[in-house]
């Protein structure tokens, strides 16, 4: 029997249904508000009223839920309409007999008789086992797509209270999940609130499950699938997007950077700006981003900028991780670097504005004279050589400036071309890159120069700037544009390749770096010591494994400027032709000012314009130079040292130098002279000062850890404070170093022993030779008869030459043996009569080579002291090239050989008559002044200034001139 009454019910709007079980919150208006909160107020016991869904506008549907009203809010904000919250929760299904009396409409609280259905049975066997099943795949599914724990878990424990509800609570547990799926549709809904019966109502819910299970699934597909197509297509789109960025990069790179519609800096993929790219891998592009800036910033046209266009051209082609990336990167790092005469960041840095300084050559002179002290006519030169290159830099200018040949200024400018020249240099401020990067931003906003349209230089910000262009002729576009704007830098400046040639430490290197301080240019040394490659010097190819650029390229990189003084250092010692090229004829190339606008780097493989370079070689001797090297060059001979000299430049330079270089002052310590002396004559034997600074060095460094422990001991810090040494007690410490004290700090001379070993002995004699390095000195030249059958041997690393002066030597004395009274008859030869005898002649050093004819008349005399059995004191050397005849020929080096013969304390020198000039000339005052020079032009001159006046007997009559200076 079903229980009919009369309730307030609430129309719920489409598609509002509330379930038995569930729980709603609703929005009334203020009047349905006001009568809910009238009825609450009025009812004693907790106020249950009807809810029925409004399937249409005007209609109801027949079955309804009875609710609980659980709250009515009343919210404060009396803005809108809506303002009454009430939550309800459903109790029970309720049957509206009477739904004809309508017209109904939503959100309204009616009057209206209800049914309560009958109470129903438990429900059948045969519903219950379905509704389990399909309610638990429901849930099973719905926990697996759960995307929260905590929703998961509610599903999994519904799922296992279906397993244990009992059979009669299954409908309302059917109500439960219905309820609870938020997914359901709405006539769905409907039906299911009509299903009073309870089997009605497990087999409509069973239904429902099973409807939602297989749309969850099919849904979970579709999703899968969709899945699928979107990140395929996100990849498409992506890999779309870089494409075009891509065509985009090499659009730019295509189009000329002055291109009229270029759009502004902002739209264009400018530099600096982020692409596409960029958002990769930022760091990687900023790099890229740099050489392209650079690859921008050299000169149109030229053939550098090419060549780094077609590159980075292929570059971009290429995946960034292979080696092929690698190799063309790194080669465009290389090109870009290069300072590029043509290229318009370096014209203005290369206007040297030193040499327009009236006093510049006073300055050079000034420079010259701070770094190094003597070598008075070397200054000279160099001043000489300065004044040239400033002549030609400034002739060039001003041909350059020259109004003449359809040079003439562009649009009126400002004021004149000074403004124009501090415009420029206010520009050369900041690094190099940034320069780069104004000059591309303008490029990106100026128009192109070449083509018709572009007549209107006015708009053409960057020939403005430049001032100087060829006026175009009206029919044709203007050409060669770079070459005209470059300026006066670009003239190259030709001097003559100086070559410094001397003993190591006659300070060659650093008379260079003097050079380059004067014209205020960097200055780069190459060491070419030992160079048997040309690709040292040129460079590998590029298909060579970890090929790079040759030293010349690496100088000028490291210079970073077109216009630096590279010191070529020892050019005597580069290798000759070999199977790996000739490096000599590569350095030939670098040398050559008819050659050199143009050279040929292997691995850049561009031509290189060196005629900016001012290049600079040493040589310790001439003898191994070729040549046509020998021809490009100015020879400026170094050669080494007066103790005296050495002196003065230990003192003013050395010393300083090495009590800096150790953290010492002058206060801490000081050498005095003849402790200077002792070391330049017992510890140093050399033309130039390298030993000498060593030895310095030494003394200093020794000093150094005396007065660190001493100030560690007592506390003193300050050399001023150091009490003088009659005060002190105890440990003291003193800051002249005295000659007695050197042995301590040095240990024993070096050249002690040998002095004492310079003995007068029969058949030894003194020469005079130049070493490879160049150094002057004594050679001891020892003969000894031992028995034999008159053969000559000669030992010591001798070359051909002064083997056959040994030969010729030997044969002068037998030709003269008679007359000097060593045989007695003139047919009889001296070294078979009175005995048999081998002679053997031997020079020390046995590991060293020695060549030429200069030992000639030394080698005489020695024959003669072993076969007369008179002796040449041990002051006596001598040098000169003998004759058949018995003359006595000049030799090369007299200077180098005199200043080693008075640093070994040789007293008395004889020498060719030929070369009395070259004493005049090159030997010091000082050192003439302490020596006696015999010329000699014979052989019998020379037995007589060797052994002393009448010492010798001779048969006949000898005149012997003799000559003192
Ligand atoms: P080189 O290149 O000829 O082998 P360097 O130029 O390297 O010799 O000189 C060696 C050292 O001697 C340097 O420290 C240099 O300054 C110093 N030196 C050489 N000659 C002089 C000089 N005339 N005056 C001052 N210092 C000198």
């Amino acid at each position: 029997m079903s229980r009919s009454t009369l309730l307030p019910v609430l129309t719920l709007p489409n598609p509002i249904v509330l379930l038995p079980t569930a729980r709603i919150q609703l929005s009334l208006d203020e009047d349905v508000g006001t009568h809910l909160i009238e009825l609450v107020q009025r009812s004693e016991v907790q106020l249950v009223i009807g809810t029925v869904p409004c399937t249409s506008p005007t209609t109801i549907h027949p079955w309804g839920t009875a609710a609980r009203v659980v709250r009515v809010v009343r919210p404060i904000s009396r803005a809108s309409q809506r303002v009454y919250h009430v939550t309800l929760h459903g109790l029970s299904r309720i049957h509206f007999p009477d739904t004809s009396s309508g017209p109904f409409a939503p959100n309204e609280l009616i009057e209206l008789r209800a049914e309560y259905p009958p109470a129903d049975g438990p429900p059948s066997p045969e519903s219950i086992a379905p509704f389990r099943a399909a309610a638990s795949k429901l849930l099973d599914s719905l926990a697996q797509d759960a995307t929260q724990q905590s929703r998961r878990d509610v599903y999994v424990k519904i799922s296992h209270m279906i397993e244990e509800v009992s059979d009669d609570r299954a409908p309302w547990m059917a109500d439960v999940i219905v309820a609870g799926i938020n997914k359901v549709e709405y006539a769905d809904k409907l039906a299911y609130l009509s299903a009073a019966g309870s089997d009605d109502r497990l087999r409509r819910a069973t239904e429902l499950f099973v409807k939602q299970a297989s749309i969850t699934e099919v849904t979970k597909k579709i999703a899968q699938s969709i899945d699928e197509s979107l990140s395929k297509q996100q990849k498409e789109f992506f890999l779309r997007q870089q494409l075009a960025a891509i065509q985009r990069e090499l659009n730019n790179l295509n189009r000329p950077p002055g291109a009229a519609n270029a759009p502004g800096p902002g739209s264009a993929p400018s530099i600096g700006s982020s692409s596409d790219l960029d958002d990769n891998e930022q760091s990687e592009a900023d790099d890229m981003a740099e050489i392209k800036a650079k690859i921008e910033a050299m000169a149109k046209d030229s053939e550098e900028r090419k060549m780094a266009v077609r590159e980075w051209k292929r570059l971009q082609r290429i995946p960034s991780g292979s080696v092929e990336h690698g190799v063309i990167r790194n080669y465009l790092e290389w090109i870009t670097s290069i300072p590029w005469p043509s290229s318009a960041a370096y014209a203005d840095v290369t206007n040297n504005d030193k040499l327009r300084d009236r006093a510049f050559l006073a300055n050079a002179r000034r420079q010259l004279d701070e770094d190094h002290y003597g070598l008075e006519k070397i200054k000279k030169r160099l001043i000489e050589y300065l004044a040239v290159v400033r002549l030609k830099q400034l002739q060039a200018e001003r041909e350059a400036r020259s109004p003449s040949d359809a040079i003439v200024p562009v649009t009126p400018p400002p004021n004149s071309e000074l403004e124009g020249n501090k415009a420029s240099r206010r520009r050369v401020e900041g690094d190099a890159t940034s320069r780069a990067l104004a000059l591309i931003q303008k490029a990106l906003n100026s128009k192109p120069t070449a083509g018709a349209s572009q007549s209107d230089v006015g708009a053409n910000d960057e020939v403005k700037d430049r001032q100087l262009v060829k006026v175009p002729h009206p029919a044709k576009p203007p050409s060669g544009g770079p070459k005209q704007q470059r300026g006066a830098a670009s003239k190259a400046v030709k001097g003559p390749i100086l070559l410094f040639v001397g003993p190591p430490g006659t300070g060659k290197t650093s008379l260079g770096q003097s050079i380059a301080r004067a014209l205020d240019r960097p200055f780069q040394r190459i060491s070419l010591g030992g160079v048997r490659d040309e690709a040292e010097i040129r460079g590998h190819r590029r298909t060579y494994v970890a090929s790079g650029p040759g030293s010349i390229v690496q100088a000028l990189r490291k210079a970073g400027r077109p216009d630096p003084v590279i010191l070529l250092d020892e050019v005597d010692k580069i290798g000759q032709s070999n199977f790996h090229g000739d490096p000599a004829a590569a350095l030939l190339e670098v040398l050559d000012p008819e050659q050199n606008h143009s050279f040929n780097d292997h691995y850049i493989n561009v031509p290189i314009d060196l005629s900016q370079v001012l290049f600079i070689c040493t040589s310790n001797s001439l003898e191994t130079i070729s040549a046509p090297l020998l021809d490009r060059c100015e020879i400026i001979q170094l050669s080494g040292y007066t103790y005296d000299e050495k002196i003065h430049i230990a003192n003013k330079f050395l010393l300083p130098k090495q009590l800096k270089a150790n953290g010492l002052t002058p206060e801490h310590v000081s050498l005095t002279q003849p402790a200077l002396m002792h070391i330049a004559t017992h510890y140093t034997r050399e033309a130039g000062v390298r030993s000498l600074e060593r030895a310095i060095g030494a003394v200093v460094r020794y000093k150094a850890v005396e007065w660190a422990e001493y100030s560690d001991s007592t506390g003193i810090t300050d050399i001023a404070a150091l009490p003088s040494l009659e005060k002190s007690e105890g440990k003291t410490y003193k800051k002249v170093v005295e000659e007695h004290e050197l042995e301590k700090i040095l240990g024993i001379a070096r050249w002690d022993e040998e002095e004492l070993h310079r003995e007068e002995r029969r058949g030894l004699v003194y020469g005079l030779v130049v070493t490879g390095m160049g150094e002057g000195g004594i050679l001891p030249i020892e003969t000894t008869a031992v028995p034999g059958s008159g053969q000559l041997k000669l030992t010591g690393s001798l070359g051909e030459v002064i083997k056959e002066s040994g030969e010729l030597a030997l044969s002068w004395v037998k030709s003269h043996a008679y007359d000097l009274y060593i045989t007695k008859l003139r047919s009889q030869d001296p070294l078979k009569f009175p005995e048999p005898i081998d002679i053997h002649l031997h020079l020390p050093s046995g590991a060293v080579k020695k060549d030429g004819p200069s030992a000639g008349i030394a080698m005489t005399c020695a024959f003669v002291s072993l076969l007369t059995g008179a002796c040449v004191p041990t002051n006596i050397a001598m040098t000169g090239e003998v004759t058949l005849r018995g003359r006595v020929g000049p030799v090369g080096g007299i200077k180098e050989k005199v200043l080693g013969a008075h640093r070994a304390q040789v007293t008395k020198v004889i020498l060719p008559w030929a070369n009395r000039k070259d004493v005049e000339h090159d030997v010091p005052l000082e050192v003439r002044a302490e020596m006696q020079f015999v010329f000699v032009r014979t052989m019998e001159e020379v037995l007589e200034a060797a052994f002393g006046k009448g010492v010798l007997n001779w048969r006949g009559n000898m005149v012997v001139m003799e000559s003192r200076l």
